[in-house]
């Protein structure tokens, strides 16, 4: 019966290759040839070239019997920011990672996961047969990237040991040095390239001297030291106890500012955390129908893996209908997919015109969750069975000459006595009554009101969140968002209708699509949709991740406190804080005009990679003596940054560069020393997802092969944790060396190599709640851990070590999938109210212009830092076309070097649509030229249907000058460019800088200060 059924498999897929070989003659010849890998095929069974299988099963007994050559371990890849929990095959002759799959006890590859309880050995059980009738229903996957990139711990252009530069920044000739060496000249500074002196990192660690003298809100002279790092791959907990806590800097930022910054910035609105910005993500297996806003499943979008495989299922196997609303057709929508998957093409960057009009037509039509929105409080929501509650009802001044303008009206306001700081959590927010305004309470409130009160200090002219959200949808006629946004009146009500159609079973969901000139607004206004309907924390609707068990903070170990720990402090460098905290307001102020400020300040944003190239070629508002570059690539990442290179490589500018990368990529190419370090599999880390899972999860990275890098004298990999020990010893900073962290019982032990911290952040993850089981033998052998035993042996105390084993035996810890939700509720719960009114955006006033913004969601065509319209400087008739970037599921920023991925795909050629190419006479194949008021490029075009009118689309992760894709020259030695590195166009060449600021800055949204990289306006031309 088997065997038939097999052979009826076989014939149906001869026939299914038959017409796949019809276009691709040479690859099916290669296929059958076993010619895929370019080697000869083994002559055992059907496999060709597959590796022999890691472990065998026995279907009768269960038993595992492993392959004695390799090893699979349960680990983390970082091939993308989803960093899933996956297991990787290692020959351990060769220490090399042979393949990548899933791992069964993680979310991020599994669905449903298996219970945590279940030993290493039941795991591989389960992905080899999840029981009778049900195959193979718990195999774990990676996806074909996560397969892919693992090439890069071999890949050829790998730094291993450290550099430093022997020409000007950024020639590419380089001379390998000692660790010791390294650590020496960054520390001690000193004449160090002959171009003159430059301050060592224990010169600039002054925590005494101001780093801007008769400036103090900046700080100390440590700030002057700045840090830009990437995505947290979980290892930025260490980066900043050395950074904030030892060395006393303030200045850290991440890649989101480039990447999806915008998206986080309009959801932290609504969520009311600025900083932090919170997110929800649909509930992708209950929802009935989901807006995809700028973002695809399965084509991007973080989970990435996740959300591919959970939309798949849920719409053929569940309820779910969806929409995906971009400028540019991706693979969500196809054939088989078919009316439960739709396309709708927007304008780029108007996505704030379409949410507005559903949101005016919702008001039009009360198709809003009134019943939710009319809660003032978290009393009164818990009252009538709700799982949130919104400050919809909460009146706020809307007196522009009152110095509370924006801000919420709160019982101290009317000179009600209250228990506590006016303003303070203890001052209630008042809504409206019959008898006027009364504080907040457990009972619902009216949605809508605009009037005058009377307060002590006068009559204040108030109006609720509500009726201002309302306000601002009404003020625009249905048919002015349409043309706005390029989709039809008709259309814009049929999404409306279709999403206020399923009670709390629908959702909108975005991402890294909002990078536009109005990106954050538009976010905002994309989440609002949520908020209206009342989805938030109900099954079906949108959901917060369940969060992580945190390494740092423990019932072991401290790893934040430590002996003479230091407070950074100090206004940060990239001036997302008020203006008018700083020295240069108050001198203005009594000057008599304390606007505009010299340069763009963005309080309601977190750290921002994107203006701190600004502030970094500008010295405002201060110079900066040393810049670390930690596995990220602004220079690749951020539009129009190629106007501002040039500067940077100046070392007056910026008197010290070190990088801590793998890989010589556009970034690090322009520093003084290169630090090397681990890659992949060869790394520590913990991680949580950031969305997209109910449950606590906490995946854990560690080596499963023995890293590459050069030793340092005392016979340690050297790479960033190496790095920042060694460092931190020669300076004598706090918190390093032999009594570092303190455990519960306040004894002391060593920081002096990775394992020290990642080994007790494990018994922290094991031993918080509930402790993990202790792992056994065949756990540890099953799982390889035994490769770190000894270490474990040697640094924990006899009761952790078998804890921390079962953290990496299984991949890190994962809470099981039955605490997803009680009930028709989710478990963990977001508290706080949305804020359909956000008072730090309604009451601050842009440092370039001293004027207010809206503090509820609204449509503005894109704009620059004085508000200024961009079609005002540049106008349509003149730049007609508008470019876009997407995403592949393959390609991102820094996998090229994965040469497997560009044999899939090799290039990115430029996508127009029909109607443009042939208007301009384009066919396929032809070159084409694209010019931006930020530059130019060339390329081939492609013809196609799925692109929004006069829109042209280019796909990310091409173009590099990094990565190998020039020569690279160590100790006298060329290692030539490889063309196959650099093939395709960048968008982010097209950038430009924002002509209406003084000091030079890129072009970003005037809130979130997130790069422009969708609606860039543009011509195009054959050539
Ligand atoms: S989605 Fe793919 S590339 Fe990204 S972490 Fe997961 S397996 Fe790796």
């Amino acid at each position: 019966m088997t065997n038939r059924r097999n052979i009826l498999k076989g014939v149906a897929a001869a026939g299914a290759l038959g017409t796949f070989g019809a276009g691709y003659a040479e690859t099916v010849q290669k296929l059958a040839k076993g010619k895929w890998s370019g080697k000869k095929p083994r002559d055992e069974h059907v496999v060709g070239n597959s590796i022999p299988a890691e472990f065998t099963i026995d279907p009768e007994t269960g038993d595992v019997t492993l392959n004695p050559d390799q090893a699979m371990s349960y680990t983390m890849c970082i091939g993308c920011t989803t960093m899933c929990g996956v297991r990787v095959r290692v020959d351990k002759k060769a220490n090399k990672v042979l393949r990548v799959a899933g791992n069964p006890y993680s979310p991020m590859s599994t669905d449903p996961f298996i219970p945590y309880e279940s030993s290493v050995a039941e795991s591989f059980a389960a992905m080899a047969q999840a029981g009778p009738g049900q195959g193979l229903t718990r195999r774990s996957t990676a996806c074909g990237r996560g397969n892919a990139v693992l090439e890069q711990v071999d890949n050829p252009r790998r730094v291993l040991k450290p550099l430093k530069r022997v020409g000007p920044r950024g020639s590419g000739q380089w001379e390998t040095i000692s660790f010791e060496q390294l650590v020496e000249e960054v520390v001690e500074g000193g004449d160090l390239f002959g171009e003159g002196s430059v301050a060592g990192l224990r010169e600039i660690r002054d925590l005494e001297t101001p780093a801007v003298e008769g400036a103090p809100e900046f700080g100390p002279r440590a700030n002057r030291l700045v840090w830009m790092n990437c995505v947290d791959d979980g290892r930025d907990n260490f980066v900043l106890r050395w950074l904030k806590q030892s060395f006393g800097s303030n200045n850290f930022t991440r890649h989101g500012s480039y990447c999806g910054g915008a998206y986080r910035s309009g959801s932290g609105a609504m969520f009311g955390d600025f900083k932090a910005m919170p997110h929800a993500k649909p509930d992708f297996s209950n929802a009935e129908f989901i807006i995809f806003a700028g973002t695809a499943p399965g084509n991007a979008g973080n989970p990435f893996k996740r959300i591919g495989n959970l939309v798949a299922k849920a719409r053929s196997d569940g309820n779910l209908n969806y929409v995906v609303v971009d400028p540019v057709l991706n693979n969500a929508q196809n054939g088989p997919s078919g009316e439960r998957a739709r396309w709708v093409p927007i304008k780029p960057g108007t996505d704030g015109a379409m949410a507005m009009a559903m949101i005016r037509w919702m008001f039009e039509n009360e198709r809003f969750n009134a019943t939710y929105l009319a809660n003032p409080s978290k009393a009164a929501a818990d009252a009538t069975g709700e799982t949130s509650w919104s400050n919809a009802t909460h009146l706020v001044i809307t007196d522009q000459d009152h110095p509370r303008y924006g801000h919420c009206l709160r019982g101290s306001d009317m000179g009600l006595t209250i228990e506590g700081e006016a303003y303070s959590d203890a001052d209630p927010y008042m809504v409206i009554s019959e008898s006027g305004p009364v504080a907040a309470g457990a009972s619902p409130a009216p949605l809508f009101h605009a009037g005058v009160v009377e307060t002590p200090n006068g009559a204040i002219k108030v109006k609720t969140a509500l009726t201002l959200l309302r306000e601002e949808a009404m003020s625009r006629e249905m048919s002015d968002y349409a043309e706005d946004c390029g989709i039809p009146v008709e259309k814009l009500v049929e999404l409306a209708r279709e999403f206020t159609s399923h009670g709390r079973k629908a959702a909108v969901s975005s991402h890294g699509g909002m990078m536009n000139g109005s990106g954050f607004y538009n976010a905002y206004a994309l989440m609002m949709l949520n908020t209206l309907i009342g989805n938030l924390n109900w099954k079906g609707g949108t959901m917060i991740a369940g969060g992580g068990f945190s390494e740092t903070k423990g019932p072991a170990y401290d790893l934040v406190n430590f002996p003479g720990k230091v407070k950074a402090k100090g206004l940060p460098f990239g001036r997302n804080v008020p203006y008018e905290r700083t020295t240069e307001f108050k001198t203005k102020k009594a000057a008599g005009a304390p606007y505009p400020a010299d340069a763009p300040w963005y309080p309601n944003a977190p750290g921002l990679a994107t203006e701190w190239m600004s502030s970094l070629v500008n010295g405002y508002p201060y110079g900066v003596e040393a810049l670390i570059f930690r596995n990220t690539n602004p220079i690749y990442g951020i539009p129009g940054v190629a106007h501002l290179v040039d500067k940077l490589k100046d070392p007056v500018v910026v008197p010290l560069i070190i990088s801590i990368d793998p890989f010589i990529n556009e970034s690090t190419a322009i520093s003084d020393y290169i630090v090397p370090d681990s890659v992949m599999y060869e790394t520590w880390g913990f991680t949580k997802p950031w969305g997209g899972v109910a449950t606590k999860a906490t995946c854990a990275r560690w080596p499963v092969i023995e890293p590459k890098m050069a030793q340092n004298a005392e016979g340690q990999r050297v790479g960033l944790e190496t790095f920042l020990i060694g460092v931190a010893k020669r300076m004598g900073l706090p918190g390093f060396g032999d009594e570092a962290i303190p455990d519960a019982q306040g004894n002391l032990h060593p920081l002096n190599r990775a394992e020290d911290w990642y080994l007790r952040g494990a018994v922290n993850v094991a031993m918080t709640g509930e402790p993990v089981s202790d792992a056994t033998d065949e756990d540890i052998e099953l799982s390889n851990v035994a490769r770190i035993l000894d270490d474990m042996k040697a640094t924990l105390k006899p009761e952790e070590w078998r804890k921390a084993a079962t953290i990496f035996a299984k991949g890190g810890r994962y809470e099981n999938i039955e605490r997803s939700y009680q009930g028709d509720k989710a478990t963990y719960a977001f508290n706080p109210p949305m804020l359909v009114w956000n008072e730090g955006l309604g009451s601050f006033r842009r440092a370039t212009t001293g004027t207010h913004l809206p503090g509820t969601p609204a449509w503005r065509a894109p704009e620059f830092s004085d508000g200024s319209k961009v079609h005002d400087h540049y106008p349509r008739e003149d730049w007609p076309v508008q470019v876009v970037s997407f995403k592949s599921p393959l390609q991102n920023s820094y996998s090229v070097g994965a040469k497997s991925l560009l044999r899939i795909v090799a290039s990115n050629p430029v996508n127009v649509g029909r109607d443009l190419a042939q208007a301009h006479g384009i066919k396929t194949g032809d070159m084409v030229r694209l010019t931006t008021p930020g530059g130019t490029l060339e390329s081939v075009a492609v013809v196609r249907d799925g692109v929004a009118p006069d829109t042209v689309a280019i796909e990310h992760g091409f173009g590099h000058r990094g990565f190998g894709a020039q020569d690279i020259t160590i100790d006298g030695t060329t290692m030539p460019a490889d063309p196959r590195l650099a093939a395709g166009v960048l968008l982010n060449d097209l950038g430009m800088l924002d002509p209406t600021r003084g000091k030079a800055g890129v072009w970003v949204d005037p809130v979130s200060g997130t790069a422009v990289r969708h609606g860039l306006p543009a011509r195009i031309e054959r050539i």
